[in-house]
């Protein structure tokens, strides 16, 4: 593992996002495709999606921004936006999709679905409590979890009735 997976991987820990988190958000996904999918299947996609490099550099940037946002560090109106994760922004999906964009266009589906249920660690980071911003996070999280599916889903074409 190089260092810039290396930080990505810490940066995740340190916000709170457990691959275990995010492996039940592809859990969410896949499951009413492939029946017999297990946990541990899941954290090794999520593995391999992490080790691709526009990965990292999405991980390592969009937390950073968040950070400096809790911090205050952000030039107006950018200080705003982020800490307000005011709806009409819109970089913060973009950047998503650097993520999404790694297995095709099927993870576009899964990343604009599972943007819209919001299900587990996805809806705590959307809670907005007023200190923490999360306003990349949460997309980045999304999109991850997304593109694991979507990998999941090339692997087992038979199973997978969103691949037809
Ligand atoms: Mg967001």
């Amino acid at each position: 593992m190089n260092d810039l997976e290396k930080t990505a991987r810490e940066l995740l820990h340190s916000r709170g996002v457990t691959l275990n988190d995010i492996a039940e958000l592809v859990l969410f996904l896949q499951k009413p495709y492939i029946k017999a999918l297990e946990k541990a299947t899941c954290i090794e996609n999520i593995e391999a999606v992490i080790a691709k490099r526009e990965v990292q550099n999405a991980i390592i940037t969009g937390i950073q921004l968040d950070m400096l946002a809790e911090e205050k560090k952000l030039l107006e109106p950018l200080q705003s936006i982020l800490e307000k994760d005011e709806g009409l922004y819109g970089v913060d999906e973009i950047m998503a999709l650097s993520i999404v964009n790694v297995y095709g266009s099927i993870g576009f589906t899964n990343y604009g679905y599972i943007d819209k249920i919001k299900p587990g660690i996805l809806k705590e980071l959307n809670s907005h409590d007023g200190i923490h911003v999360h306003t990349f996070l949460d997309d980045i999280v999304g999109a991850i979890a997304a593109a694991a599916a979507s990998r999941l889903a090339h692997a087992h074409p038979d199973q997978s009735e969103i691949t037809k």
